[in-house]
């Protein structure tokens, strides 16, 4: 592969994390892996040559100039603090339009005092899910470095927002989308079809899927848009930007993620490394990534097997060892949280790094767990899919461990919109007993604690208006 060492002195520049290794790319270049070792690459900046905002209230000045698309994004909008692209050659959609809002049903749930739990929505984004604010880097840097077909290998949601970036700009830029059978949920079916990509279903799961595309990009040099590309990362920092501008930018207590592919965690520690770093935040929240049961490999490597960041040498053996059992037993990711039903994290390292920084901690929930809670986030006012409410179940599982406690100040964020994936959804609530067996039962979930059922009524208004009698007594 093509690999020219950049001068240093560039603003940006790619970086590997392998600090034996310390390769440099410069950013038009597009190598997804470190040319010499192979392991991820970072984006990195020469602040000193940066002009950022002297202090974070001071991006407050581009509420005012929202006719420009750059200041409307919400990712675009801190583009300071991601500053490998000339501005003319952004590429958005006007994503990260989101929103943070103290959810005191949820926070009940959870165990928190009111006003203290807050959920960060980012199914408000124009795919629906939280990609786009990573899309909208990473179609930058395709557009940047002349890529037209760009690929990726998806649970749904990335390739529902490669679709949607790809139709929604007139770049020349071709959705090209890997997915495993039978794993992936119809409301994101639906966009990448709807949307125009070219759908390849694979005999396979979501790591088979990856390990494809990979190949498949390397062969034909084609762009890969998974979350390997470090450019993505730089768009997913700036969710923790608009955490901070929604609390008057204090940082929270605490950060609650989903972990898959471990993208976001990765970028959320970015994120808060580099605004310690210059001096824009004295305190740092503590992170709290989430696995779900069936796809925990980050909670077993963290919590079982201690491996952790160790200054960018986490102990690899103890990993591989890790992943040669999960062969051994032919051991497949499995959960109704397909977002995160992912069992080789891409960007394990980064992640290690993340909990290193921010204090953060790892924790495992049941599809029980997470159904549950996505049951009573919907009842709170807002949609989520079941991946998105691991935040939830973990963080109520955190408070149960009293680590959290009911006076911290606690973000969790709601990764994708409810209507992802209705299937689950439907088979919570509904009085259909062997659709709740073959969806939720078959995983291990035995009770829909907080359905709200659909009551059957014959065709007679009598009976309608006795039911409505019995059952609509107002909300206390
Ligand atoms: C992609 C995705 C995740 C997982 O995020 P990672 O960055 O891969 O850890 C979680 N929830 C939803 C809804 C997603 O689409
Ligand atoms: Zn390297």
């Amino acid at each position: 592969m093509a690999s020219s060492c950049s001068t240093k002195t560039d603003l940006a520049y790619q970086r590997c994390i392998n600090p034996t290794c310390g390769h440099t790319l410069s950013v038009d270049q597009a190598a997804f892996a470190c040319p010499e070792c192979g392991d991820l690459l970072d984006v990195v900046y020469d602040w000193d040559r940066v002009e950022v905002p002297r202090r974070l209230s001071d991006f407050e000045a581009k509420w005012s100039d929202r006719l420009n698309p750059l200041s409307f994004s919400g990712v675009w909008r801190f583009r300071e603090l991601l500053p490998f692209a000339p501005p003319d050659q952004v590429v958005t959609i006007g994503e990260g339009q989101t929103l943070l809002q103290v959810a005191d049903k949820v926070g009940q749930y959870v165990g928190m005092d009111a006003g203290r739990l807050m959920l960060q929505y980012e199914g408000m984004n124009p795919s629906g899910s939280f990609k786009d604010n990573g899309m909208t880097a990473a179609f930058t840097h395709a557009r940047m470095v002349g890529a037209k077909r760009v690929a990726c290998a998806s649970t749904g949601n990335t390739s529902a927002a490669l679709s949607v970036f790809c139709s929604a700009t007139s770049f020349g830029f071709k959705a090209i989308i890997f997915i495993g059978s039978g794993k992936i949920a119809y409301g994101k079916l639906a966009q990448a079809l709807d949307h125009g990509a070219l759908t390849i279903q694979i005999v396979g799961d979501f790591d088979d899927a990856m390990h494809r595309v990979r190949q498949v990009a390397d062969r034909l040099g084609i762009y890969l848009m998974n979350s390997v590309n470090p450019f993505r990362l730089e768009g997913q920092k700036t969710i923790m930007y608009r955490v901070l501008e929604a609390l008057a930018w204090q940082p929270p207590d605490w950060i609650v993620v989903p972990g898959g592919n471990l993208g976001n965690s990765s970028a959320f520690g970015k994120a808060f490394i580099e605004l310690k770093h210059l001096g824009l935040i004295d305190r740092v929240p503590r992170l709290a990534v989430i696995n779900a049961t069936g796809a925990q490999t980050l909670d077993q490597l963290v919590n079982a097997n201690g491996v952790t960041w160790n200054n960018g040498l986490p102990d690899a053996e103890v990993t591989q060892a890790y992943y040669d059992h999960l062969d051994a037993e032919h051991l497949k990711a499995s959960t109704i949280a397909s977002a995160i039903e992912i069992n080789r994290p891409v960007n394990l390292k980064k992640c290690l790094r993340a909990l290193d920084f921010c204090d953060g901690l790892v924790r495992q929930v049941s599809d029980q767990e997470i159904m549950d809670a996505k049951a009573r986030v919907g009842a709170g006012g807002i949609g989520c899919e079941p991946a998105s409410a691991a935040s939830v179940a973990g963080a109520k599982r955190l408070r149960e461990e009293g680590i959290i406690a009911p006076s911290d100040r606690v973000v969790c964020i709601l990764t994708a919109h409810q209507l992802k994936d209705p299937t689950a959804t439907v088979a919570y609530h509904g009085t259909d007993q062997e659709n709740f067996e073959k969806i939720l039962g078959s995983r291990g979930v035995r009770r829909a604690g907080f359905a709200n059922r659909p009551i059957s009524v014959a065709n007679d208004l009598d009976d309608i208006i006795r039911t409505i009698a019995l059952y609509s007594e107002p909300n206390a």
